[in-house]
């Protein structure tokens, strides 16, 4: 047995371990795990600093999922969006493959608990109609392996499965979706690295939430994926009393990039049943986001997406930077809430005055919804009014 599979059975998960660990209620810890049981290996467990931390609130059970129960069970509407067992054609060119129902750890917020703990929620007998599935349809190009995790899959399945998905010729890119690097990176071993070189482009998607997630061990890991040629890109969700704070996100996204993991997606937390108190309001993702931008690297700014409940897909949003707009221009603040002005194409240019510069970087005057003073913004959200200067064109 290797080591992280050791660690798997180690893991708290039995009623009586979180009663005794966590302090927890013995009814309530019966009902939580009825309701998703517990998986935390002993690597994830000493990463906890004191009770309640964003670690603890990830992986320990909490009697707010079972008082929580107004959320969906599949918030993405993956089932119906299912064609064969374990396929999610959502995208025209990309598929959800769902490989195993098991994890390193159980995350408490997770969106698919339905899917995901018991090993009879994914058959792995069923794989073969998902198989034939991404046979038949040629335009499928993307295939991304999730579950659960796969990196929970032995050497030899993960490399049966991507045989058979290298024997498709249409299937230009595999991606794993796995959180086995910050939760359990003991699993990312060199002989699973060898392996996977084999079936490339193999792109890793990977899923830390907090920086305290990342440790010479996970650092170790991911350098190792990327030694063995596979991008790897995180996605992480915001999360209340986890990650909900522009210093922590910052921390987090540059630390992700020193150890090779570019920051991708960063989402609104889903509508899930039982985990509605990890939710924020989409105002503090932005706040983020405003505080982000222009702060550090680019490459450190993941896209902040909502996944639209009932299967709309990822929908990007933004802070409000186009504060005005008209046929002529487009007026925009930046980082530090200066404005300029972006001349459309069909304006015309600037008239060669030499005063580019002063049109455009403009100071403008806002009215106040409420009491219709004016002032200099500080922010764009009451605005009613906004006072320009005139255009300095000459037009062609
Ligand atoms: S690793 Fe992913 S699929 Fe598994 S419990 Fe955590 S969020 Fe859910």
């Amino acid at each position: 047995m290797e080591l992280w599979q050791q660690m798997i059975r180690d893991s708290v998960h039995t009623v009586d371990q979180l009663v005794e660990k966590f302090n927890l209620d013995k009814k309530v810890a019966e009902g939580l795990d009825e309701f998703f049981q517990a998986r935390i290996n002993p690597y994830y467990l000493s990463l906890i600093r004191y009770p309640g931390d964003p670690i603890w609130t990830q992986c320990v059970p909490d009697v707010k999922e079972l008082e929580d129960m107004s959320g969906y069970e599949d918030p993405l509407q993956e089932d119906a969006m299912s064609p064969v067992p374990n396929i999610t054609h959502r995208y025209p060119d990309r598929v959800l493959f769902l490989t195993t129902s098991q994890c390193g750890m159980y995350c408490r917020f997770c969106t698919r608990k339905r899917k995901v703990g018991n090993s009879d929620k994914i058959s792995m007998r069923q794989l073969e109609s998902a198989f034939k599935y991404l046979e038949q349809h040629t335009e499928i190009r993307d295939v991304i392996m999730s579950g659960g995790d796969p990196l929970m899959l032995t050497d030899t399945m993960l490399e049966k499965i991507l045989q058979r998905l290298r024997q498709i010729p249409h299937i230009e890119i595999i991606r794993i979706g796995t959180k086995m690097p910050c939760v359990l990176p003991h699993r990312i071993t060199p002989k699973l690295c060898e392996m996977i070189k084999k079936y490339h482009p193999v792109y890793i998607n990977t899923h830390f939430n907090h920086p305290w997630e990342i440790t010479p061990e996970s650092t170790k890991a991911c350098g190792m994926l990327a030694d063995a040629g596979c991008p790897v890109q995180n996605q992480s969700v915001l999360m209340k009393g986890v990650n909900d704070d522009a210093d922590v996100m910052k921390e987090l996204f540059t630390k992700l990039l020193k150890i090779r993991v570019k920051p991708y997606y960063l989402y609104m937390a889903d509508e899930t049943k039982g985990a509605n108190h990890f939710r924020t309001s989409l105002d503090k993702g932005l706040e983020i986001m405003f505080k982000l931008r222009g702060h550090t690297s680019g490459l450190a700014i993941p896209h902040f997406v909502i996944d639209a409940p009932g299967g709309g897909g990822k929908i990007p949003v933004l802070p409000q930077y186009v504060i005005h707009r008209d046929e002529d221009r487009i007026v925009m603040r930046n980082y530090k809430n200066e404005v300029y002005v972006y001349r459309e194409a069909s304006s015309g240019s600037n008239n060669g005055n030499g005063k580019a510069a002063d049109v455009n970087k403009i100071n403008i005057e806002i009215s106040n919804k409420k009491n219709g003073s004016t002032k200099k913004p500080k922010n764009f959200k009451d605005f009613t009014t906004i006072k320009l200067p005139e255009l300095e064109t000459s037009k062609n």
